[in-house]
C-alpha cells in the first residue's frame, strides 16, 4: 500500500461525548462466540507475512529477518519481521525530525481527530486485533479483548486530553496585558513497549505522544511485532502522514543504544523491565555532541505486587482476588500479585481457600473457547520462570502447580503456589513475571505493611479487610502507585484508575489519567502588552 496523507477534519469538542470505558466482550454468548471464531481464522489466514520497516512512509528491508511464533505451537510463525541496523535507526529518527517541522504545527483538533478515527476502526475490528494477540502471544480471548478495549480507550482518552490542554490556560491576567500558556510539543519521541499488553500500551504509549504533535520511532517488542504492525497499518489506513509514526523492528540490545543516543532524540517513553529502563535511563542523560536539551525518559518498569490479607478482611473473596490477580495472562502483567501476604490467624484457612480457586482455573490453548490460562510468552521467559520455581521449592513449601504441562508443544506452565515464603526470600523480591506466587505469612497488620513496601519496587497492591482504620493506614503507608482496596490488584481502567508506579517500578507517569499528556508537552508563557 502507498501511504497517503488524510486531511481529517477538526474534532468539534462540543458534538463530542464524553469519555466511557469499553465494555468487555461476552463470549459465553453464542454469536460472540463464533464472531472470536471467525477473527482467529481470518488472522491464521494472513499469518506467516513479511512486513517492512517503514520510514518516512517508504518500506524498507532490514539486515536480515526474524520471525514471531505463537508461544502454544512454537512452529507457528505468526510473523517475519525486518532487524533493523543502526543506520536505519538513525535514519528513522532524522526522519522524524524532518516531519516534527510540519506536524508539530497541525491544529490539536486535527491532530486528535487521527486517534477517534482509528479508534473508531479498532472498534469496528474488535475481535481481529485480539485474534493476532491470542495467536502471537498466547492470550485468552477475555485478556485479548481487555487489551483491544484498553487500546480503543487510550486513543478516546487522550484525544479528549488533547482539547483539554488545546483550551486557554486561566491565568491571572496582569493589567494592561494579555498573559497566555501554551503547550508546545517536545520533538522526537523514541517510543519502546513490552510485549504483555502488546497492543494497549503501544497503542497509548504512541498515540500520547503523537497526538500532543511529536513524532516517533515505534520500536516494538520483538515477540509481539505483528500486533504493532496491525496498529502501525492502521494509522496509515486513516491517513496519519507519513514519518508521524516510523516503524523500526529489530531487537532492542541492538537498535535501542542508537535510538536513545541519537542527539535528536528529545524524549524515550519506554515500558519494560527494570533492567532495560535503568540502561535507558543513564544512556539518555549523557549530552551527545550537537545535542541542546536534555532528554525526557518516562519509563514504566517492573513490579512485585502484594495484596495483604488481614483478619478482618473477608477471607473468600481475598483468595479468588488473589488467584485472579496472580494468574491472569499467566502472572504476566506489571501489575499481577506475585505476593500474597497473610496475617497468621487467616493464613491456614487462605491457603485452603486459594488451592481451591487455583484448581478451578482452566489452562489450555487460548485459541479454544474456554482456556482462562495460556501459555508463558516464549522459550526464555519458560526456562525463567521454572527455574524460579526450583528456587521458590527450597525457599518454601508448594502447594499448587510446579510443573510444566506435559504433553505440550508450548510454554506451559501450572499456575503455582509457594506457601511459607520469607520476606526476604528471592522469590518475594524478585520479578518472575510468570504463573508463580509467593504465600508470606505475618504476624499482625503492622508487620503485613512492612512486607508489602519491603521490595524496590511499588508498583500495585492490594488490601482485604473491613476495618475502616486499616484502609486508612494502606491510603497513607502502603507506597504504591497503584492501590485497592477489597479488589484485585489488576485490571486498570483508562480515566478511572491511572497507572503508573513508584521507586523502580518507574517515574509513575500515570498512563491513562490527566497528567499524563504533560509528559510529551512543553508549557510557553507569552505575555503581551495591550492598550
Ligand atoms: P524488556 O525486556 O525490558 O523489553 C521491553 C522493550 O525494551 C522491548 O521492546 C525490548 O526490545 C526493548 N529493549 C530491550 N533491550 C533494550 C535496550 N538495550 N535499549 C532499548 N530498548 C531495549 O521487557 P519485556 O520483557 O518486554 O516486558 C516485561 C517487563 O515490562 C516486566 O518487567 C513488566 O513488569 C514490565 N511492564 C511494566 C509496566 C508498567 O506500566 N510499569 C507495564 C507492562 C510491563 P526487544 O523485545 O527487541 O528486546
Amino acid at each position: 500500500m502507498n501511504p497517503t496523507t488524510t486531511k481529517l477534519a477538526p474534532v468539534d469538542a462540543s458534538t463530542l461525548p464524553p469519555y466511557a470505558p469499553t465494555t468487555y466482550i461476552d463470549y459465553s454468548q453464542p454469536q460472540n462466540r463464533s464472531a472470536y471464531e471467525q477473527a482467529l481464522a481470518t488472522v491464521r489466514a494472513a499469518m506467516g507475512q513479511e512486513a517492512p520497516l517503514v520510514i518516512g512512509g517508504e518500506r524498507f528491508k532490514g539486515s536480515k529477518t526474524f520471525e514471531s511464533t505463537n508461544p502454544a505451537r512454537p512452529s507457528e510463525v505468526v510473523g517475519r519481521f525486518q532487524l533493523a541496523t543502526t543506520e536505519q535507526a538513525n535514519q528513522a529518527i532524522e526522519t522524524a525530525w524532518r516531519t516534527f517541522a510540519t506536524w508539530s504545527r497541525v491544529p490539536a483538533a486535527e491532530r486528535a481527530a487521527y486517534l477517534i478515527e482509528a479508534a473508531r476502526r479498532m472498534r469496528e475490528r474488535r475481535n481481529l486485533f485480539s485474534a493476532w494477540m491470542t495467536l502471537e502471544i498466547g492470550k485468552s480471548w477475555g485478556e485479548a479483548d481487555a487489551d483491544t478495549a484498553e487500546a480503543i480507550d487510550f486513543m478516546e482518552f487522550y484525544a479528549r486530553e488533547m482539547l483539554r490542554y488545546d483550551r486557554p490556560d486561566p491565568l491571572v491576567q496582569m493589567p494592561g496585558e494579555k498573559d497566555q500558556l501554551v503547550y508546545l510539543p517536545l520533538g522526537v519521541g523514541v517510543v519502546i513497549p513490552p510485549w504483555n499488553f502488546p497492543l494497549a500500551i503501544t497503542v497509548g504509549m504512541t498515540t500520547a505522544a503523537v497526538v500532543t504533535g511529536n513524532t516517533v520511532v515505534l520500536k516494538p517488542a520483538s515477540d509481539t511485532p505483528a500486533i504493532a504492525w496491525q496498529f502501525f497499518q492502521l494509522m496509515e489506513e486513516v491517513g496519519l502522514p507519513p514519518g508521524v509514526i516510523n516503524f523500526l523492528t529489530g531487537s532492542g540490545g541492538v537498535v535501542g543504544d542508537p535510538l536513545v543516543k541519537h542527539a535528536k532524540t528529545r524524549f524515550v517513553s519506554f515500558t519494560g523491565s527494570r533492567e532495560v529502563g535503568i540502561g535507558i535511563n543513564k544512556l539518555a542523560a549523557e549530552v551527545q555532541p550537537g545535542q541542546i536539551w536534555l532528554k525526557r525518559v518516562v519509563a514504566e518498569m517492573g513490579g512485585k505486587d502484594g495484596i495483604i490479607v488481614d483478619d478482618e478482611g473477608d477471607v473468600a473473596a481475598a483468595a479468588l482476588g488473589v488467584a485472579q490477580s496472580a494468574f491472569g495472562f499467566q502472572g504476566q502483567k506489571c501489575s499481577a500479585c506475585s505476593r500474597a501476604i497473610v496475617v497468621q490467624k487467616v493464613y491456614d484457612e487462605f491457603l485452603t481457600r486459594l488451592q481451591a480457586e487455583v484448581a478451578k482455573l482452566t489452562i489450555g490453548e487460548p485459541d479454544q473457547y474456554g482456556a482462562w490460562m495460556g501459555p508463558v510468552s516464549s522459550k526464555n521467559a519458560f526456562e525463567k520462570i521454572l527455574s524460579y520455581i526450583e528456587v521458590g521449592k527450597q525457599e518454601g513449601r508448594l502447594i499448587a502447580g510446579g510443573q510444566r504441562i506435559a504433553g505440550k508443544d508450548g510454554y506451559f506452565i501450572e499456575p503455582t503456589v509457594i506457601a511459607d515464603v520469607k520476606p526476604d526470600a528471592r522469590i518475594a523480591q524478585e520479578e518472575i513475571f510468570g504463573p508463580v506466587l509467593a504465600v508470606i505469612p505475618v504476624k499482625d497488620y503492622d508487620e503485613a505493611l512492612r512486607v508489602a513496601n519491603g521490595t524496590d519496587y511499588g508498583l500495585t497492591g492490594a488490601v482485604y479487610s473491613k476495618n475502616p482504620h486499616k484502609l486508612e493506614r494502606a491510603r497513607q503507608e502502603f507506597f504504591v502507585g497503584n492501590l485497592y482496596l477489597n479488589r484485585k490488584c489488576t485490571g486498570a481502567m483508562v480515566g478511572a484508575h491511572p497507572f503508573g508506579g513508584f521507586n523502580m517500578s518507574g517515574t509513575d507517569s500515570k498512563a491513562g489519567g490527566r497528567d499524563y499528556l504533560l509528559l510529551f508537552l512543553q508549557a510557553k508563557s507569552i505575555a503581551e502588552k495591550i492598550g
